[in-house]
C-alpha cells in the first residue's frame, strides 16, 4: 500500500498520519478536493481508513459523505473488505451500520466475511453475520395495515436490538441478559414473537438470503420462549429477596442447563436443548439447516451441539478458545480461573457460583489433571534435554570416530577425494 510521497492525494495522506483535527479541517472548507478522491490503486480516503482500522478517522469521513460502497479500487474492494481485513470490528460495525454491503465481492469474487475469515478475524466474521440494521426492528414498533396496536412496544426496540446483537449465544448468557433487563422481561412475549416473524422475512426474501441470521433470529425467539415459560413459574411462587431478583430470574433452568453428566460432566441437558431449538426451525430447506442436521446427528455427547450452533452462526472458532467462560461461554482473558484447580474460567463470581454444583464434583479431578499436566511438561522438558545432551554426544563420538576412520582412509586410499566424508 505504499506509494510514493508526491502521487498521494491529501486526504488520504492525512488519514495516513491520523491528523484528525487537520483532517476535519480541510474536509471542512473542501480545499483539498472530493472526499472520495482516489489514490493509484483506486483506493479511496475512507478505505485507507478502514485498512487502518480507525474508526475514528472512518467516522469523520462518512459524516462528510465518504461514500462507503465505493468500489473503484483495481481489485474491487470495498471499504468493508479492508476493514475486515484490518481486524477491527468498530470499524466493521460502523461500516455496516452506514449501509456497507456485505455480499459486495471483490474481484475474487470473495466477500468481506470470506477475507476476514481468510486472515483468522474471527471476532469480524461474526460481527458482520450478526449484522442487523435498527430499522429492521422499528419496522416493528408501528401499526401495520389495520393494526391498531404495533406488534412491538417501542421501548423494547433498542434492548431487542442489543440481544440480536449480542455475539455470545450461549442460553446461559441470553438468559442472565435478559434476566438483567426489565424491558427485555416485560415485553418477553412480543419480542419473541417479533423474532419469530423476522425468521421468517428473512426466509422468504427472493435473494441473498442471510441464512445465518435467519437461523439466529429463530434460534433467539426459541431461548426467549423458553424463557417466558420460566418467568411465568416465578411469578406464582416468587419468595425471592427483591434485590436479588435479576440475578436470580432464571437460576433454576440456568442450573438445569449447566448440570454436567456424572461420568464426566458433560452437559447433557444443553446439549438436548440445543437439539430441540435447531429442530424446531421450520424453514427446513435452508442449506446451513441441513448441514447443521447433520453435523448434529448421532449420540449425545458425542459432539457437542452447542459448538456446532455456534460454528454455523459466529463462524468456525469463534468461541474455542482457552479464555471462555465455563458458565456462559463468554470470552475474556480478564476471566479469573478456578482458584483451586485452574482448569476452568469465570467472568465473574455469579458464574462460578452458577457453577460450583456441577464444577464442584471435578475441581478434585482437574486439578489432578493440572498437575499432571504439569508434571508432563517437566518431564518433556527433561527429556528433551537429556535427549540433547545425548545427540550432542553421539555427535562428538561420531565426529572422533569419523576423524580416525578418515585417518585410517588417508592412509589406505591414493586419491584423496574419496576422503570427503558428508555424513
Ligand atoms: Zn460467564
Ligand atoms: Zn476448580
Amino acid at each position: 500500500m505504499a506509494a510514493e510521497e508526491e502521487d498521494v492525494p491529501r486526504l488520504i495522506a492525512l488519514v495516513g498520519t491520523g491528523e484528525l483535527g487537520e483532517l476535519k479541517k480541510v474536509l471542512l472548507t473542501g480545499e483539498c478536493g472530493p472526499v472520495d478522491v482516489l489514490d493509484k490503486n483506486g483506493m479511496t480516503p475512507l478505505q485507507h481508513g478502514a485498512y487502518k482500522g480507525s474508526v475514528k478517522t472512518c467516522q469523520l469521513l462518512i459524516d462528510h459523505g465518504a461514500d462507503v460502497n465505493d468500489i473503484n479500487h483495481d481489485h474491487r474492494y470495498s471499504a468493508l473488505h479492508f476493514a475486515a481485513l484490518s481486524g477491527s470490528t468498530e470499524c466493521v460495525q460502523l461500516l455496516l451500520k452506514s449501509g456497507a454491503r456485505a455480499y459486495h465481492t471483490n474481484s475474487l469474487g470473495r466477500t468481506a466475511t470470506q477475507m476476514a475469515a481468510f486472515v483468522g478475524n474471527h471476532s469480524v466474521v461474526a460481527m458482520i453475520n450478526n449484522f442487523v440494521k435498527l430499522e429492521a426492528i422499528e419496522y416493528y414498533t408501528k401499526p401495520q395495515g389495520l393494526e391498531t396496536e404495533p406488534k412491538l412496544p417501542p421501548i423494547a426496540a433498542k434492548p431487542l436490538y442489543d440481544l440480536i446483537m449480542q455475539v455470545n449465544i450461549h442460553p446461559v448468557r441470553i438468559a442472565l441478559t435478559v434476566g438483567g433487563c426489565s424491558m427485555l422481561k416485560t415485553h418477553i412475549n412480543p419480542c419473541s414473537k417479533v423474532l419469530e416473524l423476522m425468521a421468517e422475512k428473512e426466509s422468504k426474501r427472493p435473494e441473498n438470503v442471510n441464512e445465518v441470521i435467519c437461523l439466529k433470529f429463530h434460534y433467539l425467539s426459541y431461548v426467549l420462549k423458553t424463557l417466558e415459560k420460566e418467568l411465568n413459574k416465578t411469578t406464582e411462587n416468587d419468595k425471592k429477596p427483591e434485590e436479588d431478583k435479576d440475578i436470580l430470574t432464571f437460576e433454576s433452568i440456568i442450573k438445569k442447563w449447566i448440570r454436567g453428566r456424572a461420568s464426566d460432566g458433560f452437559e447433557e441437558h444443553l446439549d438436548y436443548y440445543i437439539r430441540d431449538a435447531v429442530k424446531a426451525f421450520p424453514y427446513v430447506e435452508i442449506p446451513l439447516f441441513m448441514q447443521i442436521v447433520r453435523n448434529m446427528h448421532g449420540a449425545i455427547g458425542e459432539s457437542c451441539s452447542l459448538s456446532t450452533l455456534i460454528g454455523a452462526i459466529n463462524g468456525q472458532r469463534a468461541f474455542a478458545d482457552e479464555y471462555a467462560c465455563s458458565t456462559c461461554g463468554d470470552s475474556n482473558k480478564q476471566n479469573k480461573k478456578c482458584s483451586k484447580c485452574k482448569m476452568v474460567q469465570y467472568c465473574n463470581r455469579n458464574c462460578q457460583r452458577l457453577h460450583w454444583n456441577t464444577h464442584k464434583k471435578f475441581c478434585a479431578q482437574l486439578l489432578k489433571e493440572y498437575e499432571k499436566q504439569l508434571k508432563r511438561i517437566e518431564e518433556e522438558k527433561k527429556k528433551d534435554e537429556e535427549e540433547k545432551l545425548k545427540k550432542e554426544e553421539d555427535n562428538k563420538k561420531k565426529q572422533d570416530g569419523e576423524t580416525k576412520m578418515n585417518e585410517n582412509k588417508i592412509d589406505d586410499v591414493v586419491d584423496g577425494t574419496e576422503n570427503i566424508s558428508v555424513s
